[in-house]
């Protein structure tokens, strides 16, 4: 006999509590990371709530069943984007149900998933299991991962090597099994100032920058034309863009200094860490030299301040297997948006991506999640539970 999957009541009433509580990354998740804490505690399960790195924040991860390994990890960010400037039209932070879907900001990106694991503890709890489910809830995933990667060294060290992490970010229940990586930086030139009517007195730092600009389109105009390539994703190749940049203080003064903001999206076939030695090789050896060799207070560094690994797909492995078997799928996918999976899957760990709702309706006014993904997801973890006991 199957076991029953969590009700559309539970679920229903956690998304409402998490909802309400305003976690836009910015801010502290602390009473998000309390009321699971003591939702747990109501069940006998010790949650472990690992505090953030000098922020009011916090990660958590619970282990029901026996710490061995083969267990499943199911694993969200609490965080949300900010509804700054959006044009909501129904409340951000309080769950509203209309025409069979829930608005509220997270629903789908991700606290739907994180409502739905909840309602399930108490199925988790009463079915005995034989390999543990774990709970991994990390912060700060919306402003490049953070919180996940203080995270890692416990989950390396107290989590018994699991069959399956399952990041739940809107996927419809689809099963995707790789994403491209993402590295995003920023330049920072110094240069020397000086009476623009005398060139030779000075060093243009945004000169300098455009230089580098010019360099990083030159990667990306020759990636494009030659590859590698990987049809699987839209668009199949690496990708860059230049964001904000800001230099000079006046069209008659020599800019003393300039700095820029620029990503890359790679793929997972890709690597991606030689991209940013080639740009930092390429400053080092063609550029600085003769900056310095005129003033030598000159410098470039480039700062990469948020890195997301790839997730790579592993065909025909056990861990992909088993996740289509749970979610009842005969293909997997891929995503064109990136996830913590990568992480995961750094340490070792086999790692997919699948949880309920559109990421199309993620990060909009107005967000929402249709009841029935939260229903499919429901029926997802009564598998789990399934497996965990086989
Ligand atoms: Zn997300």
């Amino acid at each position: 006999m199957s076991s029953p999957a969590p009700s559309n009541d539970s679920i229903k009433a956690i998304l409402a509590d998490l909802i309400a509580f305003d976690t836009t990354s910015y801010r502290s998740n602390l009473e998000l990371i309390d009321y699971i804490v003591e939702y747990l505690a109501g069940f006998g399960i010790q949650a472990k709530v690992l505090a953030a790195d000098g922020q009011p924040k916090a990660n958590l991860v619970a282990t029901i069943g026996p710490n061995v390994s083969g267990g499943v990890v199911l694993s969200g960010h609490t965080d949300v984007v900010p509804v700054a400037g959006q044009a909501w039209t129904k409340p951000a932070f309080k769950l509203t149900e209309e025409d069979g879907h829930y608005f509220g900001r997270g629903v789908a990106d991700m606290k739907g998933f994180i409502a739905v694991v909840l309602a399930a503890v108490p199925l988790f709890v009463e079915a005995k299991l034989k390999t543990p489910i774990h709970l991994a809830f990390s912060f700060d995933e919306e402003v490049g991962c953070k919180g996940v990667q203080e995270m890692l060294p416990f989950l390396s060290q107290h989590v018994a090597l699991p069959r399956l992490v399952v990041i739940g970010e809107p996927t419809s229940m689809q099963v995707a099994t790789a994403h491209k990586g993402q590295y995003v930086a920023k330049t920072r030139i110094v240069g020397q100032e000086a009476h623009s009517s005398r060139p030779d007195d000075g060093v243009n730092a945004v000169v300098v920058a455009a230089e580098l600009i010019g360099f990083i389109d030159d990667m990306a105009k020759s990636i494009r034309e030659s590859g590698p390539f990987d049809d699987a994703f839209s668009p199949p190749h690496t990708t860059f863009n230049i964001g904000p940049i800001s230099g000079g203080s006046a069209f008659n003064i020599i800019a003393n200094t300039c700095e820029f903001d620029w990503e890359f999206r790679f793929l997972p076939s890709e690597d991606g860490p030689a991209i940013t030695e080639r740009y930092q090789q390429h400053f080092e050896d063609a550029i600085l030299p003769a900056m310095r060799a005129k003033f030598p207070g000159c410098s470039i560094t480039n700062e990469v301040w948020a890195y997301l690994p790839p997730l790579k797909a592993e065909p025909g492995s056990d861990g992909e297997s088993f996740a289509m078997a749970l979610a009842q799928r005969n293909a997997s996918t891929v995503l064109a948006f990136g996830t913590e999976a990568g992480h995961f899957q750094g340490l070792d760990f086999p790692t997919v991506v699948c949880g309920p709702g559109d990421i199309a309706q993620a990060h909009k006014p107005d967000e929402y999640i249709d009841i029935k993904q939260l229903e499919a997801c429901a029926r997802f973890m009564r598998r789990v539970t399934e497996a965990m006991t086989a």
